[in-house]
């Protein structure tokens, strides 16, 4: 199979995962992944139903929005993805959902915290805030960016969530375990008086993960 072929293929399938797990509703949400020689990147089209989305739907897009391949117009937040394409080297995929749990700490402009060990691992530590920028915008992926510093995850101000990670899975399950955190944290904030994870164990943990803080 080749190479377009197959990226087409894993944002879809990724696609319509997030979209039965609720990490979005409608048509918002896009996901994006480059190939390994960072020249193209498959993104979800515009507008088009997750229901009735095929492979041939997925756009194939060039770094600078040109389209190569598809019938469609790319995501409305493709300058946002490939924006931090280009800049983080180290990643080759970028998932942007309206988680709601996640979403309404978007809108309250306030991080989730260190209140489980997995985020360590996951995300590698508290959900930071974005600051605001239009939908759309290049200004949007680099506000992202600004907080992605040793995070692979953040909240996108009064709009969503974004993560990123080196394959289109694992920023995928990223997304999942940021809604997963935001919704815990939401609970715990009903239940009592929220404790963080221990500096010490933190400590502990990022020296084992090889993250820095
Ligand atoms: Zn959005």
């Amino acid at each position: 199979m080749d190479i377009i072929r197959e990226m087409k293929k894993k944002v879809l399938e990724t696609t319509l995962v997030s979209y039965d797990e609720g990490l979005f509703a409608g048509t918002s949400g896009n996901l994006s992944m480059c190939d390994p020689q960072r020249e193209v990147v498959a993104i979800t089209p515009s507008s088009i139903r997750y229901e009735t989305m095929s492979e041939d739907d997925i756009m194939i897009i060039k770094m600078d929005g040109t389209v190569l391949e598809g019938a469609h117009r790319p995501s409305s937040e493709w300058r946002m993805h490939t924006a931090i394409l280009r800049q983080r080297k180290d990643i080759g995929a970028v998932v942007h959902t309206h988680s709601p749990y996640a979403t309404s700490f978007a809108v309250v402009g306030t991080p989730v915290p260190l209140i489980l060990i997995e985020m360590l691992g996951f995300l590698g530590g508290d959900i930071p805030v974005a600051d605001f920028e239009l939908p759309g915008s290049l200004e949007l992926g680099l506000s992202a960016l600004n907080v992605l510093k040793n995070r692979n995850s953040c909240l996108l101000s009064n709009h969503g969530v974004l993560t990123i990670g080196s394959t289109i899975e694992q920023a995928h399950i990223r997304a999942v375990y940021v809604e997963d955190a935001a919704k815990i944290y939401s609970l715990a904030l009903q239940a009592g008086s929220v404790r963080l994870v221990p500096e010490e164990a933190a400590r502990k943990m990022r020296a084992r993960l090889g993250i820095s803080e």
